[in-house]
C-alpha cells in the first residue's frame, strides 16, 4: 500500500504537483481537438473567497474536468476584477485622500496584486484547474484595451452618446447608481398641504400635496387629471410657486392621481421618475434642483444648504406666510443606495450613455437561442428586459477604474473619440490627438470619469476569445461553450454581456449559461457579519478535504435554488469519502492476492456479476447525461447511490466468499469477482474524478499507472434496457435472464437483505451461520432464484434454503 503515512494535504499537494509536471489541464492552440471555452466570473480582488465562490469554482472545475477527460481541448482562464469601489476604500483607508491619481492607481494595483495571491492560493486548495497562462486582471493594460475598444466600435455604430440627463445619484458618494444598486426601503414622512396663487385671480389658489418641500424652487408645472373636475377651470392658467415668485404652467396629465392629496400634483426637476417623463412630455423648463453634493441649487436665500436643512427652512417659511395649510403623516417609499443608505436623488448631469432601450427586443432574442440552467433562469433575464426605461449610464465619478477613452469640446460639446491603435488612453492625464475641437477651435476636455464595472464584465467572453484579433485560434472556440453565474446579476452580468457581444459581434455569447442560487447561512438566512451565521472557506478547508467540499457542492442542489449551509451534508460528503477509499483499499490486495483473469471471463460470470454490469452500465449512461446537461446535483448522486448502496453495501459483501475462497475449483468463479470488482470500482473513480479529483486520483493510482485525467471517460450503450451484460460499452452475449439482470439482481438483493434484518434483530454477526431459509417468489422471478440457491446458501451464510412459488415471503431461521 502506497502513501500510507501521508496527511490529506500531502496526497493533494503531491497530486497538484503532478498534473502540473504533467502539464495536464493546458489549453492548446494548435490541438484539432473540439475547442470548449469556459467564461468565469472574474473576482473582486477584496482577499477572500466567499462560499458563493466556492460553489461556483467547484461547479464548473468539474465540468472543465468532465469536458477534458471526454476529449475537448478546454480553454478555462480565470479573471480579476481588480477595479472598484472596495478597492478605493481599502487604498484611502491606508493612505488617506491626498494620494495624487497616478499614485492612487499605483496603491490600488498594489492592494489587488496582495489580494489576488491569498484567493488564488484558496481556489488551488479546492483543485481549480484554470490555465494560468490565460489569467487576466481588468485593470491590465491589454483588457483596458480591449475596454476601450469595444466602447469606440459601439460609439462608432451610434450606440454611445454624452448628454445632459437625470441620473440617479448619491450625494454622499457623489457618483451616478446602477438600477441594481438602488434598493427599496419605506418610510414615514410628511404630506404637505401647499397654496399656489392662481396667476391673475387674486383671491383664488390651488392647493397641492407633495412630500418633497425641499424642490419647490425646482418647481416647474402643476399636473391635474384631465377628468378631476375640481380643477378643470384652472386648466390653462399658471400658477405662482410661493416663496419664489416664478410662474409655472397647470397641465393636465393622465397620471395625476386625483386620489393622492389634493389631486394636484407639484413637478420639479427631479423629484422622481413621472418628472422626468413629464419635462420630457411636456418640454418643461429645467431647474437643477440640487448639486452633486445634495446642496440646493438654484434656490435663493437656500442655497447652499443640505436638503434636510432646506426642507426645514422652507418649511418655515412657508408656515409664516400661511401657506402651509395642512401636513398629514404617511408612509412612502424611498430608493437608498445599498451601499451607504442614503436616499437616490435624481440629478441632471453631463453623463455618458449607452443606447438600450431599444434593443431590448434583440437582447431577448439572443438570449433565447442560449441553453439556460435552469431554463426557468432565462425569465429573470426577460422579465428584467421588458423593463428597460432608461438607457444605460456608464460613466462614473471614480478613478480607479477603466477610463472613458473620449475627449469633449469645452465650446460646444463636440466629441472627440481616442486613436484606436493608441489604446488604453486616459483622456484625464493623456493630451487628445487633436489640437483643438475640429469644430471650433475650442479646448478638447478630457474626460476624468470612469466607466461601470459592468462595462468592464461584460466584455469577458470576447476577451479570452481573443477578440477582436479574428485570426486568433481561440475564436474558433466562439461564441463561448458556458458562462457560470449568480441568478443574483442576470439583469446586470448576464443581460449587459449578451447585449454587447451582439452589438460588437452579432453573435450569442455563450452556447450555455449555468445560473446558480446563493449559498445561506447556516440558519437559512442570507449570509451576515453581524448576524453570526457565516460560514467561511478558510474554516471549512481547514475541517474537510477539499474533495469533501466539492461533493457537498454537487450534491446541495444549489443550481436550482438557495441552500443553507450545513454541517452535516458536509460530513455525509466527507463519510463517502470514507467509504471510496476503504472500498479500494479491500479491492487492492485481494486483486494482488487473488488471479486476475486477462480477458473477461464471460463463461465464469454469475447472476451478481451480470446484475452489477448492467447496473454499471446504467449509470454511466446517466451519468454522462447529466454531465453533459450541466446538472452535477444527477451525476453526482447517481454516483454516490450506486457506489454506496448497490456496490459497496450488496456487490462487495455478495462476492467475498468468492475472493476469499480457498476451495481450488473456484479459481474461475474468483477471477470473474475480482475482474467485475476492479472494472466496477476504476470505471466509478473515473466518473467521480471531475468532482473528487484528488481521491479518484490517490485510488486510482492503485490500479494505473495513469493520471486518471488522461483515462478515456466510460463507455456505455444507448439502450436503457438489454438483457446481456455490458462492459465499457461493448454488449456481450450470455444466457439470457427471463426479467432482465439488473431486476434480478435487484430481487436477490432484496432477500439477502431480510436475512441481514433477521439477524441482526437477534444479535448475530453477519457472518453467523443460520439453520434456513424459506422464500416464497413471485413467478417470474422462480427460476432465477432457484438456479442461484447456491449462491443464497453462500452469501447467507444458511445450512438450507427452501424456495417456493407464491406471494413474496422470506422466513428465515436462526
Ligand atoms: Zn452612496
Ligand atoms: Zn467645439
Amino acid at each position: 500500500m502506497k502513501d500510507v503515512c501521508m496527511s490529506e494535504q500531502a496526497v493533494e499537494e503531491k497530486w497538484r504537483r503532478r498534473w502540473a509536471e504533467e502539464k495536464l489541464f493546458l489549453f492548446d492552440e494548435k490541438s484539432d481537438k473540439p475547442m470548449y471555452i469556459i467564461d468565469t466570473p472574474p473576482p473582486f480582488t477584496n482577499g477572500a473567497l466567499h462560499m458563493g465562490q466556492i460553489f461556483w469554482i467547484s461547479y464548473i472545475d468539474s465540468i472543465a474536468r468532465y469536458k477534458r477527460m471526454c476529449g475537448f481541448n478546454v480553454l478555462y482562464p480565470q479573471g480579476w476584477d481588480a477595479h472598484g469601489f472596495p478597492t478605493e476604500i481599502a487604498v484611502e483607508k491606508k493612505y488617506g485622500k491626498g494620494l495624487s491619481r497616478k499614485e492612487f492607481h499605483k496603491r490600488c494595483m498594489e492592494e489587488s496584486v496582495a489580494n489576488i495571491k491569498t484567493m488564488k492560493e484558496q481556489m488551488s486548495r479546492l483543485g481549480a484547474s484554470f490555465d494560468e497562462r490565460y489569467e487576466y486582471l481588468t485593470t491590465s493594460d491589454d483588457y483596458l484595451s480591449k475596454v476601450q475598444l469595444s466602447i469606440l466600435e459601439m460609439y462608432e455604430k451610434g450606440f454611445v452618446y454624452r448628454a445632459l440627463h437625470p441620473v440617479e445619484w448619491c450625494t454622499s458618494c457623489a457618483t451616478t447608481i446602477s438600477r441594481e444598486q438602488a434598493i427599496e426601503k419605506e418610510e414615514d414622512s410628511l404630506l404637505n398641504y401647499i397654496d399656489f396663487g392662481i396667476k391673475g385671480r387674486k383671491s383664488e389658489s390651488i392647493q397641492i400635496a407633495t412630500t418633497r418641500p425641499e424642490l419647490l424652487h425646482a418647481c416647474v408645472a402643476v399636473a391635474v387629471n384631465p377628468k378631476d373636475e375640481r380643477f378643470s377651470s384652472f386648466v390653462g392658467k399658471r400658477v405662482t410657486v410661493p416663496l419664489f415668485g416664478r410662474s409655472v404652467p397647470i397641465i393636465v396629465e393622465d397620471s395625476a392621481d386625483p386620489t393622492f392629496g389634493t389631486g394636484a400634483e407639484m413637478v420639479c426637476t427631479f423629484g422622481d421618475k413621472q418628472d422626468v417623463s413629464l419635462y420630457y412630455k411636456h418640454k418643461l423648463e429645467l431647474i437643477e434642483a440640487i448639486d452633486d453634493h445634495g446642496k440646493l441649487k438654484n434656490a435663493s436665500r437656500f442655497d447652499g444648504m443640505s436638503l434636510k436643512d432646506g426642507r426645514e427652512a422652507i418649511l418655515d417659511a412657508l408656515k409664516e406666510t400661511h401657506l402651509l395649510r395642512k401636513q398629514e403623516k404617511i408612509k412612502h417609499i424611498v430608493k437608498i443606495h445599498d451601499r451607504c443608505s442614503t436616499p437616490i436623488e435624481l440629478v441632471s448631469s453631463m453623463q455618458w450613455f449607452i443606447k438600450i432601450r431599444e434593443h431590448s427586443e434583440k437582447i431577448r432574442e439572443r438570449a433565447s437561442e442560449i441553453k439556460w440552467v435552469p431554463d426557468f433562469a432565462r425569465q429573470r433575464l426577460d422579465d428584467w428586459s421588458n423593463f428597460i426605461e432608461w438607457d444605460w449610464a456608464i460613466s462614473r465619478n471614480r478613478v480607479f477604474g477603466t477610463p472613458i477613452p473620449f475627449w469633449y469640446c469645452s465650446k460646444c460639446d463636440t466629441i472627440v473619440a481616442a486613436d484606436k491603435s493608441k489604446l488604453p488612453v486616459d483622456p484625464a492625464i493623456d493630451k487628445a490627438q487633436a489640437d483643438g475641437c475640429p469644430k471650433c477651435k475650442g479646448r478638447l476636455v478630457g474626460e476624468t470619469n470612469t466607466l461601470d464595472g459592468w462595462v468592464d464584465s461584460s466584455i469577458t467572453p470576447l476577451f479570452i476569445s481573443g477578440w477582436p484579433d479574428r485570426k486568433s485560434p481561440r475564436m474558433r472556440g466562439f461564441p463561448t461553450a458556458v458562462r457560470i453565474q449568480g441568478t443574483d446579476i442576470i439583469r446586470t452580468w448576464a443581460f449587459y454581456t449578451i447585449f454587447r457581444t451582439w452589438a460588437l459581434t452579432n453573435a450569442k455569447p455563450w452556447e450555455s449559461i449555468i445560473a446558480h442560487s446563493m449559498i445561506l447561512g447556516i440558519d437559512g438566512r442570507e449570509m451576515h457579519k453581524s448576524w453570526g451565521n457565516g460560514v467561511y472557506p478558510d474554516e471549512i478547508l481547514k475541517k474537510y478535504d477539499p474533495d469533501a467540499v466539492r461533493l457537498w457542492v454537487a450534491l446541495c442542489g444549489g443550481i436550482v435554488k438557495d441552500k443553507a449551509f450545513s454541517y452535516q451534508d458536509m460530513d455525509y460528503a466527507k463519510t463517502f469519502a470514507t467509504k471510496l477509499h476503504n472500498t479500494a483499499r479491500f479491492i487492492q490486495p485481494a486483486l494482488e492476492k487473488g488471479r486476475l483473469p486477462k480477458e473477461e471471463p464471460h463463461a465464469s460470470f454469475n447472476i451478481f456479476d451480470l446484475w452489477i454490469l448492467n447496473r454499471f452500465n446504467s449509470i454511466v449512461r446517466e451519468v454522462t447525461e447529466a454531465y453533459d446537461e450541466y446538472n452535477l446535483y444527477e451525476a453526482a448522486s447517481k454516483i454516490v447511490n450506486f457506489y454506496w448502496h448497490e456496490f459497496a453495501d450488496y456487490y462487495i459483501e455478495n462476492v467475498k466468499h468468492r475472493v476469499y475462497s480457498e476451495e481450488r475449483n473456484a479459481e474461475k468463479s474468483r477471477g470473474a469477482a475480482l475482474f467485475t470488482l476492479k472494472y466496477v470500482c476504476a470505471s466509478t473513480l473515473k466518473l467521480l474524478a471531475p468532482i473528487m479529483p484528488y481521491i479518484c486520483e490517490e485510488e486510482n493510482s492503485l490500479f494505473s499507472k495513469h493520471s486518471i485525467f488522461k483515462e478515456e471517460w466510460p463507455k456505455h450503450t444507448t439502450t436503457s434496457s438489454s438483457p446481456d451484460y455490458v462492459i465499457n460499452g461493448i454488449l456481450f452475449k450470455n444466457e439470457i435472464a427471463d426479467i432482465g439482470y439488473e431486476s434480478a439482481g435487484a430481487f436477490l438483493n432484496s432477500i439477502i437483505s431480510e436475512v441481514r434484518k433477521a439477524k441482526a434483530k437477534e444479535k448475530k454477526a453477519l457472518n453467523y451461520e443460520i439453520s434456513s431459509i424459506n422464500i416464497n417468489v413471485p413467478e417470474e422471478y422462480y427460476s432465477v432464484t432457484l438456479s442461484s440457491k447456491e449462491e443464497l446458501m453462500q452469501i447467507c451464510k444458511a445450512r438450507k434454503v427452501v424456495i417456493g412459488r407464491g406471494e413474496y415471503s422470506v422466513k428465515v431461521d436462526i
